[in-house]
């Protein structure tokens, strides 16, 4: 393929935008060579520049889980567009997403949209703080919640200490109210508790984990943590902006029947638009302003162009219950033909995945937690991404991420992927 006019605008993008990309998994930085860049997309292709095009398993990296350019989210976009774009006053377009989501999703009684994962999963922190007056926060080696500074933080020297930060800007502060613990280890959870008595406001985790590759929960370790969290009056937050509403409509909670105080949403539940948004109960969504007094706003939260692509696409997901075992069925079709080829081989792999989330790492595994996801070979990776690439299939630029299927992905679409994939698995080794 040629990516000859992706590789020019690339060139003019590194002079006036840092790294060339606005977020940096975009920058192939882990895969080597060039980032395209899109024109358009349909369906489950993606159609770059220089008139390439591609199966598409990324999904925008979530939302777009009907497929791209998507009609009736088309549609009432453009209805709404008509009729201004922002005016930083209530529209009653809130009121109906807001209580849509509230129908579709366990343990949440009101929801507050803001115009990011990251804003929500910050936001989640502060509510849980000000509603237990605790300081402290635990998130998982691992696991990504956006980008906001308690977030940022990797084991100083090993779990039991605190964190250090994991960029400069991150202050000292900051990262010694966030510990770590592993993923699918609640001994480590244990440890961390009893070290921390009464000082910890929130357990904060991504139920099944999308962002070391696909991580399942072992059977009992999310329990553990609803368990150790009650005996401790410490809030379990679920960050589901990836789970949320692709997993099932109610997300992890209900797919894997564990209930959290507080639940974070993104990606699907704006259609392909800028949102996030933040669930619990009356009695803690009630401290935040103006209610109470935990502040937290934002002068474009609940635009009604992208209250109008979530509701479109809530409201299908809330009919249109076979999408989610369409997906299901999808993901396995491609794991096990994946599975099989692969043993045909002699890669050391290990493939994990649950609903429509799946990942390949080049490591015998169990890939179960961080630790275990890294030792997978980065450059079996490295070539694989380029030559399924160069195949006409594209897949997240990092051994680190999921794919995440879209509906619109056919069984055709899939055999294509499977065709190329046997071809180069041949390529990989030599
Ligand atoms: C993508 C993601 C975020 C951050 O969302 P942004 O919209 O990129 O800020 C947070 N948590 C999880 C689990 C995510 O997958």
């Amino acid at each position: 393929m040629n990516y000859r006019r992706s590789s020019l605008l690339f060139e003019d993008a590194k002079k006036i935008i840092p790294g060339g990309v606005n977020s940096p998994v975009r920058a192939f930085k882990s895969v080597g060579g060039t980032p395209i860049f899109i024109d358009r997309a349909k369906g489950s292709y993606l159609y770059d520049v220089d008139g390439n095009r591609f199966i598409d398993y990324i999904s925008s990296w979530g939302p777009m889980i009907l497929g791209h350019a998507y009609k009736p989210v088309l549609d009432a976009v453009k209805k709404r567009l008509k009729k201004g774009t922002s005016f930083g006053i209530p529209t009653e377009i809130e009121n109906k997403i807001a209580s849509l989501a509230i129908s579709m999703v366990p343990n949440i009684e009101k929801i507050r949209f803001v115009n990011s994962g990251t804003e929500a999963c910050m936001s989640a922190i502060r509510l849980a703080r000000g509603f237990t007056k605790k300081e402290k926060i635990i998130k998982f080696k691992g696991c990504y919640h956006g980008h906001a500074d308690s977030f940022l933080i990797q084991a100083g020297s090993g779990a039991i200490t605190f964190g250090s930060p994991d960029s400069p800007g991150v202050t000292q502060g900051t990262a010694k109210d966030t510990l770590l613990c592993d993923f699918n280890d609640i001994d480590s959870v244990i440890k961390i508790f009893k070290k921390n008595k009464n000082k910890i406001a929130a357990v904060i985790i991504e139920p099944v984990a999308g962002n070391m590759g696909c991580i399942v929960p072992k059977f009992g370790f999310l329990e553990g943590l609803r368990e150790i969290c009650d005996q401790n009056k410490t809030l379990l937050i679920f960050d589901e902006v990836m789970t949320g509403f692709r997993l099932a409509k109610g997300g992890a909670q209900e797919r894997l029947s564990v209930n959290a105080d507080i639940v974070t949403f993104g990606k699907v539940i704006g259609g392909g638009l800028p949102v996030g948004a933040f669930a619990s109960t009356n009695e803690i969504m009630n401290k935040l302003a103006p209610e109470g007094d935990i502040y937290q706003a934002g002068t474009l939260s609940g635009n009604p162009i992208a209250m109008e692509a979530g509701y479109t696409i809530l409201n299908i997901l809330n009919t249109d219950t076979e999408i989610f075992k369409s997906l299901d069925e999808k993901t396995k079709k491609l794991h096990a033909g994946m599975e099989s080829l692969l043993n045909k081989s002699n890669i050391p792999f290990s493939i994990n995945s649950f609903g429509s989330m799946i990942s390949l790492h080049f490591t015998e595994g169990p890939v179960v937690d961080f630790n275990s996801s890294s030792l997978g070979n980065n450059n079996y990776f490295k070539k694989y991404f380029h030559e399924m690439l160069n195949a006409g299939i594209y897949l997240p630029p990092s051994a680190f991420e999921s794919y995440f299927l879209n509906d619109a992905l056919s069984y055709q679409d899939i055999e294509f992927t499977l065709n190329a994939f046997e071809s180069v698995l041949k390529k990989i080794v030599i």
